[in-house]
């Protein structure tokens, strides 16, 4: 068992209060936003309509500016203005890789930084955000399981990396106008730094107000969120979320499960498996992705292959085999293609889709698994933290 972080939850979710200062509206949820306004005078019968504008001033066409919010009259905007803000994280350095993709470092409340991953395709792409400084678990071939958890995003600091990302897309559609159908950012996967089933209520927040149809408006079939394994909360990720399910399986033992994803001496095999067995949204037109991650000689054998197709059975699944993607100091080398190559025709073959994941942004760090902040959790009292962050 890993010292760095015992298990069973224990991260920084002090209940969320209002700091002292200019409330940021980013990460409110709409009746958050409601009472916001009310508190400061907006009549109750009113404060739904307002919280409509506002949303789509913010969320649709991602204007910042309260004097620019043209259906509101200028004393109000005015009000606005002298008690809120439209506050993002910071982009701190923004790196582009050979293939297009992009990485972004952000800055947070307290100083604490995270990355952000932006993979182009033709016509589409995928933003990997992070729900965590740091993460609470150590999945040992996994870069950022080296970095001491520091805390939780707020609901704010996740859903800001989607509005940054679409602001360097330049994809807010001009105010007055609809969203394009085509979008470049296109697909939202909780693949970043951290677990987000151990900050669930500030992910599922951040989620919401991605789907909401006045706003961002993306589907819940196009967010994934991606679990190593926190069972008692895959169920709720159906119910409150709705989204789709990816979880890091990586191993069809648990003595190997135990040393690649260590949750799995928490909630072994056979738990996570009933879990996803019986998670409400899955069918045939919504598959849960298993992630296996290949490493040479330790999970990547034909028998593994079989093993996995084995442990699977009745689960409406496809598998993402990922070539592991190597970072200094990392304990373990990718699997060779022709492995790889087998690997995957023995899923096919019994009928499972299994893609292999094609490595991106591994020029400027920014493929799976290598994402590290140099935030390390100094020794500060998570009072001291929680301040900082106006948790
Ligand atoms: S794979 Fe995910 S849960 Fe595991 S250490 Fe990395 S970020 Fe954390």
């Amino acid at each position: 068992m890993d010292a760095k972080a015992p298990i069973t939850q224990d991260v920084l979710t002090i209940p969320r209060k209002l700091p002292e200062g200019p409330q940021n509206l980013i990460g409110l949820s709409r009746d958050q936003m409601r009472d916001a306004l009310i508190a400061v005078g907006t009549a109750e019968k009113q404060a739904k309509m307002r919280v409509g504008q506002i949303w789509q001033w913010i969320y649709h066409w991602g204007v910042r500016d309260f004097s620019a919010m043209t259906n509101l009259s200028k004393d109000y905007r005015a009000m606005l203005a002298e008690t809120f803000v439209i506050a993002l994280p910071e982009v701190v350095t923004r790196q582009v890789s050979d293939d297009g993709t992009r990485k972004y470092l952000v800055r947070i409340a307290g100083g604490h930084e995270v990355e952000v991953v932006y993979i182009p395709e033709t016509d589409r792409g995928t933003l990997c955000i992070s729900s965590q400084v740091g993460c609470t678990l150590t999945c040992s071939f996994c870069h950022t399981g080296t970095q001491k958890l520091v805390r939780n995003l707020t609901a704010a600091e996740i859903i800001g990396q989607v509005m940054i990302a679409r602001d360097d897309l330049d994809e807010w559609p001009e105010p007055g106008t609809r969203t394009e159908d085509t979008r470049l950012l296109s697909n939202i996967v909780l693949m970043g730094m951290g677990e987000p089933l151990y900050n669930f209520e500030n992910v599922r927040d951040a989620m919401k107000i991605a789907m909401d149809p006045e706003g961002i408006s993306l589907s819940r079939r196009r967010i994934t969120l991606s679990t190593s394994g926190v069972v008692p909360e895959i169920a709720r990720t159906a119910q409150e979320i709705g989204c789709q399910l990816a979880v890091s399986f990586h191993a069809t033992t648990n003595d190997v499960r135990d040393r690649l994803v260590p949750i799995n001496k928490r909630w072994p095999i056979s738990d996570l498996l009933d879990a996803l067995r019986e998670y409400p949204k899955v069918s045939n037109s919504e598959r849960i992705t298993f992630e296996y991650v290949m490493l040479d000689g330790v999970n990547d054998s034909d028998e593994d292959a079989h093993r996995l197709i084995k442990l699977i059975e009745g689960i409406p699944a496809k598998i993402n085999l990922i070539p592991f993607n190597e970072w200094p100091g990392a304990p373990y080398k990718r699997s060779s293609n022709n492995r790889i190559r087998k690997f995957s025709e023995i899923i096919y073959q019994a009928g499972y889709a299994s893609p292999v994941r094609k490595p991106r942004g591994e020029d400027i760090m920014a493929a799976c698994g290598q994402l590290k902040s140099a935030t390390e959790r100094a020794r500060k009292s998570k009072a001291q933290i929680a301040q900082e962050a106006g948790l």
